[in-house]
C-alpha cells in the first residue's frame, strides 16, 4: 500500500516555527498558515518574485495562493513597488485626509456601479463588521442572515458556521463569541433560496440584511447557482432588508468589477479587500449613497480607523488597480484555465474522483465526484486525498493553499515556465492522491 508522502523537510522553516511557537499561539498570526489540516512544517517565506516564492531554506515554489488573493499581478510587481517606494518616502501615516484615498475611492466607484460611496478600512473583517453595523443602523433591525461555509472575517456575529480556517478545523463555532453576539445571526445552507424565503417569513420586519460571499471561495470554490444572487436581492428588496455582497475575495479579481461584473446583480452594500490593497492592509465597504449617508460623520452610525486610508496602502492598491485592465484579466483567466486543465487531466489520468469548480479565474478541486453546492457537500469530499496531493506538490515546488477548503489563486505573472513547473509536478501528486488512504 502506498504511504502518504512524508512531508518534505524544511529545517530553517522548522527552526523559525519552533521560535514562533514560543512567542505566538500556534506559531502563526492567522490559523490556516499553520498547516494543521495537512501536517508538516509551515514554510516561512523570505521573498516573492512574480509567480514564485522562496522559503527560508532557499527552496523556490510556484505560488498558487498569491497571499490568499491579493497578489494578482504576482510578487514584487515593479510598478506597484515603485508606487510604494514613492509613497513611503513621503511619510507613512498622517492621520489626516490625503489625496491617495480619494483617488482609490474614485477608482472603486468608477469600476463597480452599485458603489456610489465608499469608506476605506484596513481589513476585510473590518469591512464586513462595519457593513453589518451600518445595515442594522439603517434598517433599525437586528437580525442578519449568513450562509454556512461563507467566511466574512472573524466578526463575532459572523463566526457561525463560517468557512476558511473554521472549515479547516471543523469548528462549528468558536469560544469567546457569546450567545448575545451570535443570537441575531441566522445561518442557512448556501444556494438554498427557499430557506431564505422561509427565514424572512418566520421573522417579519426583523432581518436587517443578508450577507453572502458574492461567489464563495472559503469552502473551496462554490459558485452561486444561476439566479441565486438575484433571488437574494429580490427577497431583500421585498422585505426592506439590505443585500450585502462580500467581495473581499472576488472584488477586482474575478473581473474588473469583481463578481458584480460577472453576474450584474446590484447589491445595496459591498465589501472589498485583498486585491484593492496591492498586498497592504487596505479594504473598503460601500454602496448606495442613501445608506452610506448614515455613516459618521455624515450620519449617526459610528465607524473609524487610525490607519484607514493609509497613504502607503492606498498607493499600492491604486497602482495595482490601475494595472488591472481588460488585458490583465484576460491573462489571469487564460492561465487559470490552463492550470485547471492540467489539474483535471492529471487527476483523471490516475482515476481520482474529483470535481474542479470555478468562479472566473478562482478555482479549487474537491476530491469527490459530486457537484458541490454548499458546505455540507464540500465536507463530503475525501480530504485525505488533498493532503497527499498537497505534500507531493509542495515537495516538487508548487505551493497550494494548505487546506482542501480554500480557493487557489493565480496572477498575470504566471508565465509558461511557471505553468510548466506545475505540469511537471502534477503526475506524481495525482498518483499520491490516488493511492492515499483515509
Ligand atoms: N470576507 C471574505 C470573503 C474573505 O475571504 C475574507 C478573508 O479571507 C474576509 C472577508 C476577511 O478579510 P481579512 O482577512 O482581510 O480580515
Amino acid at each position: 500500500m502506498h504511504q502518504v508522502p512524508e512531508p518534505s523537510q524544511a529545517p530553517v522553516s522548522q527552526a523559525l516555527f519552533d521560535r514562533a511557537s514560543r512567542v505566538t499561539p500556534g506559531g502563526v498570526n492567522s490559523p490556516v498558515r499553520a498547516f494543521r489540516a495537512v501536517g508538516g512544517t509551515p514554510r516561512f517565506m523570505v521573498s516573492g518574485q512574480g509567480p514564485y516564492l522562496t522559503d527560508a531554506d532557499g527552496k523556490e515554489y510556484v505560488d498558487l495562493v498569491c497571499s490568499w488573493g491579493p497578489m494578482i499581478l504576482g510578487h514584487a510587481q515593479p510598478e506597484v513597488i515603485a508606487a510604494v517606494q514613492e509613497a513611503v518616502a513621503r511619510g507613512t501615516s498622517f492621520g489626516t485626509p490625503g489625496e491617495g484615498e480619494v483617488a482609490l475611492a474614485e477608482e472603486i466607484v468608477a469600476r463597480v456601479a452599485p458603489v456610489e460611496q465608499v469608506r476605506l478600512v484596513s481589513s476585510g473583517t473590518e469591512a464586513t463588521m462595519s457593513a453589518i453595523r451600518l445595515a442594522r443602523g439603517f434598517t433599525g433591525r437586528a437580525k442578519v442572515i449568513k450562509f454556512a461555509g461563507c467566511y466574512h472575517g472573524h466578526v463575532d456575529a459572523l463566526l457561525a458556521a463560517a468557512g476558511s480556517g473554521l472549515a479547516t478545523f471543523a469548528l462549528p463555532d468558536t469560544p469567546g463569541v457569546t450567545g448575545a453576539q451570535a443570537g441575531d445571526t441566522i445561518v442557512l445552507p448556501y444556494n438554498d433560496i427557499e430557506a431564505v424565503r422561509a427565514a424572512f417569513a418566520a421573522h417579519p420586519g426583523e432581518i436587517a440584511c443578508v450577507i453572502t460571499e458574492a461567489s464563495p471561495g472559503n469552502m473551496g470554490v462554490v459558485p452561486p447557482l444561476p439566479g441565486f444572487n438575484q433571488g437574494l436581492k429580490d427577497v431583500c428588496s421585498a422585505n426592506g432588508a439590505l443585500y450585502i455582497s462580500d467581495e473581499v475575495m472576488t472584488g477586482f479579481r474575478t473581473s474588473k468589477a469583481g463578481w458584480f461584473g460577472v453576474d450584474g446583480v446590484a447589491p445595496d452594500l459591498m465589501t472589498f479587500g485583498k486585491v484593492m490593497g496591492g498586498g497592504f492592509p487596505a479594504a473598503a465597504f460601500g454602496g448606495r449613497e442613501d445608506v452610506m449617508a448614515h455613516l459618521a460623520p455624515a450620519g449617526p452610525v459610528y465607524q473609524a480607523g487610525t490607519l484607514s486610508g493609509n497613504p502607503v496602502a492606498t498607493a499600492a492598491g491604486l497602482a495595482q488597480l490601475r494595472l488591472l485592465d481588460d488585458a490583465a484579466y484576460a491573462k489571469v483567466d487564460a492561465v487559470s484555465a490552463e492550470i485547471q486543465g492540467l489539474v483535471t487531466g492529471a487527476l483523471a489520468k490516475e482515476g481520482v474522483a474529483h470535481r474542479l469548480q470555478t468562479a472566473s479565474n478562482m478555482f479549487s478541486v474537491f476530491f469527490t465526484e459530486n457537484e458541490v453546492r454548499n458546505f455540507e457537500d464540500a465536507k463530503g469530499q475525501d480530504s485525505f486525498r488533498f493532503t497527499a496531493f498537497f505534500h507531493s506538490l509542495l515537495a516538487d515546488g508548487v505551493y497550494l493553499p494548505p487546506s482542501a477548503f480554500e480557493s487557489w489563486f493565480v496572477s498575470t505573472a504566471h508565465d509558461e515556465r511557471a505553468v510548466q513547473r506545475i505540469a511537471d509536478a502534477l503526475p506524481a501528486a495525482a498518483r499520491a492522491a490516488a493511492e492515499a488512504t483515509a
